[in-house]
């Protein structure tokens, strides 16, 4: 069997967690799988590796540089002692040496007093790249082969869009040629996270990004299966940290997960579907802590399923931006010039609402995209396509998932009725042409409440539908 195997940073953040992910691997290497892991940063080092990069800029506090750096080598050198004592001094160097260049740069950064996206994708970057060495050296302390490529190396191969990097199809022979004689007689260890563009600039997937590195390798390689390992027994019916009762989902199609992790569950990378939809190639979704239980698999979901919702995710904080003005009512185009506007200026708009009177529109974006939304907008406004533009930013997006809601009635009458049972107003409502998703607004304090009343409503605590 060909498998790819992600481990995300809670399964790789200690000795103890190392160890588990090496016996994992050393079960399927004994059985003579043919074998690619993909690894996160340790858990928390991206936040502090941006938080630190930031603050060259900002607070410009050059000792946070010494701060992080004792907090990497501290870290991950403890970690590697106990996993790879044989392996000890190659390694440390490895990472010592990382870590030093790290540093050299976080300083040029604050010498520049400016962090470009490209710094920026750099300095993130690291985590996976101080972790990939440990993870290596520990798989061959246990006897198993194993050599480090970071994503640039294995030839993940992305578009310019720092921060949210998408894969070129022009990458997968390059992953191909690359990979396919190394996992013949090893097991590599690649950094997720990253890839680099055609002339080999540094760039990241997007937060949570090796989820889609992993996904990315193994539709290249077109791997049997591609096993995602994290901190929780697999897909659940919600964020188990909102609801208690959230129950494990045993098997889940490629759409669904991709309106949930869309929606806000940080279970997966949302981008992380595509390339194992397209190849058809089965996702599963298991605990390292508890590596028995079967866990979710993501498939086509050919089989059909009595369950008419599956989930229901929510995003903490988003913005509806709402348009407003006679003018824009029967005036063809507005819509095309809204939306170039935003596109223009990376902006992405999750949701869309437009009243029949089409007196008003209101668009759901991400929070933190508010100001330049209204920055991209305002020419239209000074050239009075519209009357006004106001944002509300105490808003959360609840989002109630399932194929079986295609073509049934009723799914919306339920969801609406039971919040307004529950005293909670609903500010925006949208459905999806697929139909696998009935996405709505909240007021941000109700957001919580929302998700625990539908989550109810629709008995996902249940295995019964
Ligand atoms: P990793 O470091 O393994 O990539 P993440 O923290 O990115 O792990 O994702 C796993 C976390 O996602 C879980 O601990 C859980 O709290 C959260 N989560 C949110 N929504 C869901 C969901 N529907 N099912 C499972 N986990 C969820
Ligand atoms: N380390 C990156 C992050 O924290 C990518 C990942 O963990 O998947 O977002
Ligand atoms: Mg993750």
């Amino acid at each position: 069997m060909k498998l790819i195997m992600k481990f995300g940073g809670t399964s790789v953040q200690n000795a103890e967690s190392v160890r588990r992910a090496v016996d994992i691997v050393y079960e399927r290497y004994s059985r003579q799988d043919r074998l690619a892991v993909v690894v996160s940063a340790r858990r928390g080092v991206t936040d502090r590796l941006i938080a630190c990069a930031e603050s060259m800029v900002t607070s410009r506090d050059a000792d946070e540089v010494a701060d992080l750096v004792t907090y990497l080598t501290e870290g991950h050198l403890t970690t590697l002692k106990e996993v790879a004592p044989d392996f000890y001094p190659e390694t440390s160097e490895i990472i010592i040496r990382r870590i030093e260049n790290l540093r050299d740069f976080l300083h040029a950064v604050y010498h520049l007093r400016e962090l470009t996206v490209r710094s920026r994708d750099y300095i993130t970057s690291f985590g996976e790249r101080l972790n990939a060495p440990l993870i290596s050296a520990a798989f061959r302390q246990r006897g198993i082969p194993s050599m480090v490529l970071d994503g640039c190396e294995a030839g993940i191969l992305t578009t310019e869009n720092h921060g949210d990097a998408i894969a070129l199809p022009a990458g997968e022979a390059r992953i191909r040629s690359r990979l396919e004689p190394v996992i013949e007689h090893s097991v590599p260890v690649i950094t997720g996270f990253m890839g680099c563009t055609e002339k080999g600039v540094v760039t990241t997937l997007g937060r949570s990004g090796s989820d889609y590195s992993a996904t990315i390798v193994g539709a290249a390689l077109d791997a049997d299966e591609i096993w995602i390992w994290t901190d929780v027994d697999g897909i659940m019916t919600t964020d188990p940290r909102m609801v208690p009762e959230a129950r494990v989902i045993p098997r889940i199609s490629y759409i669904e997960v991709m309106e949930l992790s869309y929606f806000g569950a940080k279970v997966m990378h949302s981008r992380s579907i595509e390339p194992a939809m397209q190849k058809g190639i089965p996702v599963l979704v298991k605990n390292a802590n508890n590596p028995g239980y079967p866990g979710t698999v993501i498939d086509g979901g050919e089989k059909k399923d009595s369950r008419v919702v599956k989930a229901i995710t929510y995003i903490d904080k988003v913005a509806a931006v709402t348009i407003t003005g006679a003018q824009m009512v029967g005036r063809p185009g507005v819509a095309r010039h809204i939306f170039s506007l935003l596109a223009e200026h990376q902006i992405n708009v999750m949701m869309i609402s437009q009243g029949s009177s089409e007196a008003n529109i209101t668009l759901v974006i991400e929070a933190n995209q508010v100001a330049l939304a209204m920055e991209a907008l305002s020419p239209l406004k000074e050239r009075c396509v519209f009357r006004d533009i106001t944002a509300n930013e105490d808003v959360s997006a609840v989002a109630v998932v399932g194929s079986g809601m295609a073509g049934m009635a009723g799914t919306a009458g339920r969801t609406f009725s039971a919040l307004g049972k529950a005293g909670i107003n609903v500010m925006m409502i949208t459905q999806g042409s697929s139909e696998v998703n009935i996405s709505f607004i909240v007021r941000q304090q109700d957001g919580p409440r929302a998700v625990k009343v539908l989550h109810d409503e629709f008995n996902l605590m249940n295995d019964e539908g």
